[in-house]
């Protein structure tokens, strides 16, 4: 737990003892690990748990909003019955944040070691905190009566008040009912607000506030979408009913639905949503952003009357308007992404996780939560069911199923209609290297079956997980390789139309056009020097990136229509048009990065082609095996998704890869048991936990330090609390630089929960690691760059 202190150290005399009287803890956004006791003067109470309040704080008492975390403390349970500051000021009128809500961000805290005031902040968005799009109208009436009206307007000094006052009679301005709308009163009357203030201070007039919401709707309008009601298959059925138990029995439980991409899994989820509101409860469906498309809510809005949703593709107005919406209790189904899980949803009886294995789930800043973790606590907290649903299971959630008996595993092996899996070709490309001249993204197997796909007006998805044009630049004579000057990682060259950079070649000898090398972590940009800065001949390019492989297409297929997708190339709503014009057969091949791999249906695409499925194996990460198997069998859901029949090209450098292997072969059951041998010999998620903290400085010697005095905190209280636990480091971080920080990184790895959370409540408890660096702990983490 985070310590508890009044804070009082600084305190001048004028603050009074205190015998009586509402006593509130706050808890700050700021990120202080500590919880604060104020004393509420009677006028502001009551003040609840999940409200804000303005407060002074620190030696200059400096004014600070924070979310009261418990309301009406005895005076007994306050450290200090003395010298509390006193709340400034009650921000919201009613709590933001329900008692349910308030106990997940205590779990948050706690599990993922990080302040409580910080997962308050980060629950509620910043456009409700801010109140976007909320105006305040005042509004002025008389509250003279109509006999006393003479007489009052003969007391009145002022020209501009008498004119006002009889403007007001004019329209029978006498109550609130009749109230006139204060700015519109004041232009028509031509005066400024202080003839006003003094009526008002006189009492001759009132004034009232009302405020208003501006709602736009977020949810686009226009698309047509499919909405016939099917009859559910054999498996549909069971899996449904296996589902509603859980739903209706009132009490926590979880699902998990195994099923290929288009084995009805959606459906599904509307079902047993129907289900839930018929209870009269209601729904969250949580989703990765990028699958968030304008088809997905469409679907849902279809079907639901009052849906709601939270993604990063709205205004700060529509999220505040959605999130109020929500909190009102109008909608009672809420679509939306990882932060969806926060949704003030009061009567909550079902979250749906789809896609549970996406590690995008995964929030990586503070607090460092994952949202599927998250969703199922929510679940337990509101005796709600929780739908989890991926082609392709984390292993953490199969391992649940096996040993959790609250985890209930279904399955939906065949695509509905019974349509055949796509048929999966290994491209090796060790062989296509040796037998081809130049080095080319596109093997021969692969384009020629382009050819007959854009023969038959077919369309074609290529993937390629790199943004950029080429991942290195590099002098082939010396062997200098450009690198981030604020990071350790080599930069990217990106290609642009900028005129002002300079011309380089590539190893093909093929002329580059302009562009400029991007540092992928932090954001710097140089240009490409002509020639090696250490022996000044020719630079060079290689490796791999989107952009190259667009230029590919276009050189190859010259009557091709090709687009590109990636997070350089467009906007979010530039994203939906091109993936609408794609639905529209006005392109042929759409070329990108993983942004394409995810919830999309396109019944015309028959070939998809995974350009190199060696770039996450490649990574020193414990789960690439399983990102790779994911990705596969993700990419391969692209394929064939109506009668047409479906390929996917595999191009890979390690044919003989398992994940690779196995995810050719279709065969997960396959993979997931090689993959958790290699798990188990490692004490690796999910036989044990794992979490990693990561240390930062500009100064090494000092980080170095610090790091140490770290690995000495954690092998103390392990020894104390005589806890079962690996501790490795400090060691540097994979990418042992990024924006001139070094970073070094301690990984405990302990057989249970309870170990890690006794060890880091242990740990943030005692005082602050020095020299002082910057500390963060990642509880759970899906990546360890
Ligand atoms: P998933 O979420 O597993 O990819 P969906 O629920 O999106 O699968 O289903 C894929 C397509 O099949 C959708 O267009 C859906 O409307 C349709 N579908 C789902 N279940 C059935 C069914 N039982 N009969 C006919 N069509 C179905
Ligand atoms: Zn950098």
């Amino acid at each position: 737990m985070s310590k508890i202190r009044t804070d009082s150290l600084f305190e001048t005399p004028q603050i009074e003892e205190v015998a009586s009287g509402h006593i509130i803890r706050v808890a700050f956004e700021s990120g202080v690990d500590s919880e604060f006791d104020y004393l509420v003067p009677d006028e502001l109470w009551p003040v609840g748990t999940g409200q804000r309040v303005e407060v002074p704080f620190g030696r200059k008492d400096k004014l600070q909003i924070g979310f009261c975390i418990k309301a009406d403390i005895s005076h007994r349970e306050t450290q200090r019955k003395f010298k509390l500051k006193k709340v400034a000021r009650a921000i919201d009128k009613k709590p933001l944040l329900d008692e349910q809500l308030m106990e997940l961000a205590r779990w948050i805290s706690s599990y993922y070691v990080c302040p409580l005031g910080q997962v308050l902040g980060a629950m509620v968005p910043a456009a409700v905190k801010r109140g976007a799009g909320v105006k305040t109208e005042r509004h002025i009436y008389l509250s003279t009566t109509a006999e006393d009206f003479e007489q009052t307007l003969k007391q009145l000094r002022g020209r501009k008040q008498k004119q006002i006052v009889r403007f007001l009679q004019e329209r029978a301005a006498l109550n609130s009912r009749t109230a006139l709308e204060l700015q519109g009163a004041l232009a028509a009357v031509g005066c400024t607000n202080a003839p006003i203030k003094k009526l008002a201070q006189q009492g001759i007039i009132e004034i009232t506030q009302k405020t208003i919401l501006k709602s736009l709707p977020a949810i686009p309008e226009g698309m047509t979408i499919r909405t016939e009601i099917v009859s559910l298959n054999d498996d549909q059925r069971k899996a449904l009913t296996a589902i509603n138990s859980g739903t209706d029995s009132g009490r926590f439980g979880v699902t998990v639905l195994h099923g290929v991409t288009d084995s009805g899994k959606t459906e599904l989820y509307i079902r047993a949503i129907e289900r839930a509101l018929q209870k009269k409860k209601a729904a969250i469906v949580m989703l990765p952003e990028i699958a968030l498309t304008a088809q997905t809510v469409q679907r849902f809005n279809a079907r639901f009357d009052n849906i709601a949703v939270m993604h990063s593709g709205l205004t700060a107005v529509q999220r505040n308007s959605q999130w109020q919406k929500i909190k009102a209790g109008q909608a009672n189904v809420v679509i939306g992404a990882r932060s969806a899980v926060f949704a003030p949803v009061a009567q909550l009886g079902l979250i749906v996780v789809d896609e549970e294995h996406e590690p995008s789930y995964k929030q990586d800043t503070v607090p460092r939560y994952n949202g599927r973790d998250a969703a199922i606590k929510r679940a337990q907290l509101a005796n709600a069911h929780c739908i989890l649903g991926s082609a392709t299971p984390s292993l953490e959630t199969l391992s649940n199923c096996s040993s959790k008996k609250h985890f209930n595993l279904v399955r939906l092996p065949k695509r509905v209609m019974d349509l055949p899996m796509p048929q999966m070709k290994l491209v090796d490309l060790r062989l296509q290297y040796s037998a081809q001249k130049g080095v080319t993204l596109i093997s021969e197997p692969l384009e020629e079956h382009l050819r007959e796909v854009l023969a038959k007006k077919e369309q074609a998805i290529l993937l390629l997980n790199r943004r950029g044009y080429s991942n290195f630049v590099f002098c082939p004579a010396c062997k200098h390789i450009l690198h981030c000057r604020n990071c350790d990682v080599t930069l990217t060259f990106h290609k642009s139309k900028l005129p002002q950079v300079r011309r380089t070649q590539t190893l093909m000898g093929r002329h580059m056009d302009y562009g400029y090398a991007l540092c992928h972590y932090c954001g710097a940009q140089t240009l490409v020097p002509q020639t090696c800065p250490l022996c000044g001949k020719g630079m060079a390019m290689i490796g791999l990136g989107s952009q190259r492989l667009e230029e590919e297409l276009k050189d190859k297929f010259p009557q091709a229509r090709v687009s590109r997708v990636d997070s350089d190339s467009m906007a979010r709503a530039d994203y939906y048009r091109l993936l609408q014009d794609f639905s529209l057969g006005r392109i042929d091949i759409l070329a990108g990065t993983q942004m394409l791999a995810k919830g999309l249906h396109f019944p015309n695409v028959t070939l998809v082609g995974i350009i190199s499925a060696d770039t996450c194996l490649y990574l020193p990460d414990f789960r690439s095996n399983e990102r790779t198997f994911q990705l596969i069998s993700q990419v391969a859901g692209r394929a064939g998704r109506s009668v047409k029949k479906g390929t996917v090209f595999v191009q890979t450098f390690l044919a003989d890869q398992p994940a690779i292997r196995f995810a050719l072969a279709g065969d997960f059951e396959g993979f997931v048991k090689e993959e958790l041998k290699h798990r188990k010999s490692c004490n690796l998620p999910p036989f044990w936990r794992l979490a990693v903290v990561g240390m930062r400085d500009r100064n090494f010697e000092k980080l170095e330090a610090a790091s140490k005095t770290m690995r000495e905190r954690i092998d103390s209280i392990i020894g104390q609390e005589n806890l079962k636990a690996v501790v490795r480091g400090p060691m540097p971080a994979t990418i042992s630089r990024i924006q001139r920080f070094h970073r070094m990184q301690i990984i405990v790895q302990a057989p249970q929960a309870q170990t890690m959370m006794k060890l880091f409540s242990r740990l943030r408890s005692g005082p602050a690691v020095r020299p002082a660096v910057k500390v963060t702990t990642d509880m759970d983490p899906v990546n360890l760059l």
